[in-house]
């Protein structure tokens, strides 16, 4: 089997890389785990001094770096370079916490000691997705490394390029190599991989179909498993929101990565006093957002990343407008080489329609007219996803109170879009998986975290 790498923007094939055979990855996995061995014998001091060296390279090698994400993915060129900017800061945030995360923890009871050790787990293998190519890989190695595991990255099919730049930078900053490495595989061999007894736990970002399938194995096999899955964000906005800064917001929210965003803004929910004014707002936003060449600065939309996303999200978007949804603009395929698709908007959206019930990933936006602010947060949970949401008002305690025990997510912005952020906790609930990334919340997920008691 071969692994394609195609431009989206063009639909051309860029370059096919061989699958890596089965006595293939056995063999990486078994390095991989010899690798673990000694690299959790390495002090914390030479593990920083290596994640440091990886973020210097990617600030060298940003322009090149930036260019294989957008070659292979489609997205607008300064979001690639971002994307490898959040990468550095990544590094330097736990090459500087790290310490403190790991220092042993003394705990008082009846013995003469008795404290809490963070050991790292093994082989950890991260299925991982072509959305953000680099930063959800970073985001998952550079803390499970820095805690002294070693890695295996099986990405997503149609960015090889990217897995093999990734595992690049890694052996170009001196790291004993078999620390990471990539396996150039199909989603069907991932089942097998975590079967394997040299594999300690597997972390999976992706559809919730896929997440599903590796949690029915790593349950199997009893490995730690993290899930970061789909999402379909609710975005409040009430009567007494700023109502530029709230359009601007959502817009931003909704196009971020040409829509193809796990924490896009996706269900727009507005109460009456507002409504009205937020569609006009917000539909003439989304018509100006300017679509083309990636590689042209002055374009907010690149195409979608694969043909099959774009048919998937116009058949979401048709299906929805013959259950009754308003189609306010987009909507329709541009006639151009690529897999362009439009920033679209959906009103009079009613539960039988995908646009309410489904993950659109890509540049739609569904709105949905609530007849008050607790019919808002009731529309808000009626779906099986609970990753990010946010609520625009002026009135930020009562926003808070809901963002805390209202909101079923893993997180609330107030009067602002949903982002990841390396010093904050990111994950989901429900369908959205379970879990957490990034922070401390996010290393101490591949570790043991073990208890010493001297009596
Ligand atoms: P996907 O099909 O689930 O692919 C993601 C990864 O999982 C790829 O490496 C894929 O390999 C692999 N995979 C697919 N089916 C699998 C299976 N049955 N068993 C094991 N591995 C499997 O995801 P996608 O549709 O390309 O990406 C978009 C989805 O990811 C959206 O739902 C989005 O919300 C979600 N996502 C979530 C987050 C988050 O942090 N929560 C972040 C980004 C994206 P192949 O490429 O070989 O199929």
């Amino acid at each position: 089997m071969l692994l394609k790498s195609i431009n989206p923007s063009s639909g051309e094939t860029i370059r096919e890389y061989p699958e890596h055979q089965w006595e293939e990855i056995d063999q990486i996995i078994r390095n991989v785990k010899t690798a673990f061995k000694s690299w959790k014998t390495t002090t914390l001091t030479y593990r920083i001094e290596r994640i440091k060296e990886v973020a210097r390279l990617l600030e060298i090698k940003k322009e090149g770096l930036a260019f294989t994400i957008s070659i292979e993915m489609g997205k607008p060129i300064n979001e690639s370079r971002a994307e490898i900017d959040k990468c550095i800061w990544v590094c330097h945030y736990y090459c500087d916490n790290i310490e403190t995360f790991l220092q042993k923890r003394i705990i008082t009871t009846e013995a003469q000691e008795s404290y809490i050790s963070f050991q790292p787990l093994g082989v950890v293998l991260a299925v991982m997705p072509w959305n953000f190519p680099f930063w959800q890989v970073f985001r998952f190695a550079v803390p499970a490394i820095l805690a002294g595991n070693t890695a295996i990255l099986k990405h997503a099919s149609n960015v090889p390029g990217c897995a093999i730049a990734i595992e690049d930078l890694f052996n170009e900053a001196d790291f004993p190599y078999d620390v990471f490495r990539t396996v150039l595989a199909s989603n069907r061999k991932v089942e097998r991989m975590i079967a394997n007894k040299r594999v300690s736990a597997t972390t999976l970002t992706g559809s919730t179909k896929a997440g599903q399938s590796v949690a029915e194995t790593a349950g199997r096999y009893l490995k730690k498993c993290v899930l970061e899955l789909g999402g379909s964000d609710p975005y409040l906005i009430f009567d007494d929101a700023d109502l530029n800064h709230a359009v601007d917001a959502c817009v931003k929210g909704r196009l971020i990565n040409t829509g193809q965003s796990c924490i896009g803004a996706k269900r727009f929910i507005v109460t009456p006093g507002i409504y009205n004014d937020f569609e006009n707002l917000f539909v003439e936003k989304m018509k100006a957002a300017t679509i083309g060449d990636p590689f042209d600065e002055k374009n907010q939309l690149g195409p979608m990343a694969r043909g099959n996303i774009r048919e998937d999200i116009l058949s979401q978007v048709n299906k929805s407008v013959s259950k009754g949804a308003t189609l306010l603009c987009g909507g329709q395929l541009i006639d151009s080489p690529g897999y362009y698709f439009p920033a679209t908007v959906l009103s009079n959206i009613q539960p039988e329609q995908p646009a309410y019930s489904q993950e659109l990933f890509g540049p739609v936006a569904s709105l949905i007219r609530a007849t008050d602010e607790q019919d808002a947060i009731r529309i808000a949970n009626d779906t099986t996803f609970g990753l990010g949401s946010a609520i625009f008002t002026s009135d930020i305690e009562k926003a808070k109170q809901i963002g805390e025990q209202e909101l079923e997510a893993g997180c609330c912005f107030v009067n602002d879009f949903v982002r990841s952020d390396p010093r904050l906790p990111f994950g989901g609930i429900k369908e959205s998986g379970y879990g957490r990334e990034l922070s401390v919340f996010g290393l101490y997920e591949f570790i043991n975290i073990k208890t010493i008691y001297v009596r």
